[in-house]
């Protein structure tokens, strides 16, 4: 097959080196891990303040997973997401995440919005979003409380079912944001015929604030979200500077270390008992 390929792409072979080989070996155990997990246990959650600029106020965390393996140890979300969406594992991990969730959720103040990300495969999934629904009914959450963040990325895969699909979740009464916003390839024409509420904009776009052209394309896209109607979430903000120029361009929410990193909800906690004592 090797020699047949070399022949096909005129010399490129593609290489097994040692470090993919290692990699790939990786994939497999945290594939094989993921099917024989017990998320209820190994999985939890922290949340990520998202702060109203205007005011400063908490207006709402996300909710990020942590997975803890005993054989494999802590494995970053960004990997094991990518490679539980492989597979049927995307949805106990969504199901355990929404649970943990919306407990916490319960135990944080009505004013608080609690955030959540679903994959391409929950979105058109129908038990998943039966899932939620009576997940967020016996918890006795209010849906507008509930925000659900999907990225730019995996509603354009298939934007005509996408769209379908965010209306099922919008018409239980949950907020639909767009995630990354900024990353993928999608036109505005488009994103203004999706059911929306808000847009979370990508970290890049945050990053490159501290030029005077990515200020000015920053804040561009903060009008044209405002005039389709989109209220704006920053993602990734780390420096004063870079809050400043976005309160400044109109963006109403905020989220990034130098607000606060996600936290165990404990801490969360903790942390909104001092700001109403002081
Ligand atoms: P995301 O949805 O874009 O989440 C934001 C990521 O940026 C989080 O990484 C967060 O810890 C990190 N972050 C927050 N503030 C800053 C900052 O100021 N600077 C920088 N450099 N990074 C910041 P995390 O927790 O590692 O999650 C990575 C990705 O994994 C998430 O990206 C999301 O796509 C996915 N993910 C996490 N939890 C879930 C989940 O429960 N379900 C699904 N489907 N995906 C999830
Ligand atoms: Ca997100
Ligand atoms: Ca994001
Ligand atoms: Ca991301």
């Amino acid at each position: 097959a090797l020699y047949h390929a070399k022949h096909v792409h005129g010399g490129g072979v593609c290489l097994f080196t040692p470090s993919l080989e290692t990699a790939v070996r990786a994939d497999r155990a945290i594939e094989a891990a993921l099917q024989a997990s017990s998320f209820e246990e190994e999985l939890s959650i922290v949340l990520q303040p998202i702060v109203e600029l205007a005011s400063g106020r908490l207006s709402a965390v996300e909710v990020l997973a942590r997975w803890s393996n005993p054989m494999l140890g802590e494995i970053s979300a960004m990997e094991f997401i990518a490679i539980a969406e492989r597979s049927t594992a995307i949805h106990s991990i969504t199901r355990a995440v929404f649970k943990k969730g919306l407990k916490a959720a319960r135990q944080l103040p009505d004013c608080v919005a609690v955030s959540f990300n679903i994959s391409a495969c929950d979105l058109t999934s129908a038990s998943t979003l039966a899932f939620i629904r009576d997940e967020i009914a016996s918890a006795g959450i209010a849906p507008h409380r509930i925000w659900i963040e999907v990225t730019e990325t995996a509603v354009m895969r298939n934007a005509d079912a996408a769209a379908q699909a965010l209306q099922a979740f919008r018409d239980l009464g949950v907020g639909i944001a767009l995630d990354d916003f900024g990353t993928g390839y999608s036109s505005l024409g488009y994103v203004q015929r999706l059911p929306l509420d808000k847009v979370k904009i990508d970290r890049s776009f945050v990053g490159a604030l501290d030029t005077e052209e990515g200020s000015t394309i920053t804040s561009a896209v903060i009008t044209l979200c405002h005039t389709i109607g989109l209220t704006c979430v920053a993602e990734g903000v780390e420096t004063e500077a870079q809050r400043q120029t976005l309160a400044e361009a109109g963006c109403e929410h905020a989220q990034g270390y130098l607000f606060s990193k996600p936290l165990p909800l404990a801490e969360l906690l903790l942390r909104c008992a001092d700001a109403q004592a002081s």
